[in-house]
């Protein structure tokens, strides 16, 4: 349970799991109701992240705020937004180097309710960019699921398709893309094209319809 008001000196919330599994909805909830509390939040994510458009956080079902793209991290403690802010949220922190854990620090420190979402796992089921550190860090950790795309079990893991195909160990971590690219699976559903596992069921048809 994330208390209502601040935690004296500060916190750190990390919201996390695959990809769809609503992160970026669930930092936008929590960011919206800071703003009713007029907590003033300022919300952040890496520039690399350009799917939606430079200055939006977007979730998949279409909520969306504004947001200030950032390209290294010791921005976020120095923009004019972060300055008079109580809350600050970052979206796709995975993504950001990991000068980002002791930025978090310094805010949490000042005083700051720091709310950071991200995949804490790349597409072949590694811990992701500075996820390890923030979630150890972390004061309340929320791991979201979302609805594997071939057996409608609880999503845990990112599968990343090549024309169709599970992606090799060795293919470069971070490609930015959407669905065509990029499923929620199970870890029974999961695939590596270099890894030997058995067939997958047939897939549950009319997915996509579902939520
Ligand atoms: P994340 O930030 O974790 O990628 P979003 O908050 O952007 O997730 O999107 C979550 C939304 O994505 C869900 O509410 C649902 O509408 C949609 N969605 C699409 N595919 C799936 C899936 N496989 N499982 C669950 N939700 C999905
Ligand atoms: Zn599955």
């Amino acid at each position: 349970m994330i208390p209502f008001a601040p935690l004296r000196g500060g916190s750190l919330e990390i919201v996390c799991g695959p990809m769809f599994s609503g992160k970026s909805e669930e930092l936008l909830r929590r960011i919206r109701r800071a703003e009713i509390a007029g907590l003033a939040p300022a919300l952040f994510k890496p520039a690399i992240d350009d799917r939606f458009g430079a200055s939006d956080v977007v979730s998949h079902a279409g909520s969306r705020l504004q947001c200030h793209a950032i390209g290294d991290p010791r921005e976020i403690e120095l923009h004019p937004a972060t300055l008079g802010a109580r809350v600050v949220g970052i979206d796709e922190v995975q993504f950001i180097d990991d000068g980002i854990v002791d930025v978090v620090l310094r805010l949490v420190r000042d005083g700051a309710r720091v709310i950071a979402a991200g995949l804490d796992r790349d597409f072949r089921g590694e811990p992701f960019g500075p996820m390890p550190e923030l979630l150890a860090r972390a004061d309340f950790v929320e791991k979201l699921h979302a609805i594997c795309q071939i057996c409608t079990g609880p999503a845990t893991m990112t599968q990343r398709l090549v024309n169709g195909d599970p992606a090799r160990s060795s293919d470069p971590v971070i490609v930015v893309g959407a669905r065509e690219q990029y499923e929620a699976r199970c870890r029974g559903c999961h695939r590596l094209a270099d890894e030997l596992d058995e067939p997958l069921p047939l897939a549950i048809s009319a997915f996509a319809t579902r939520d």
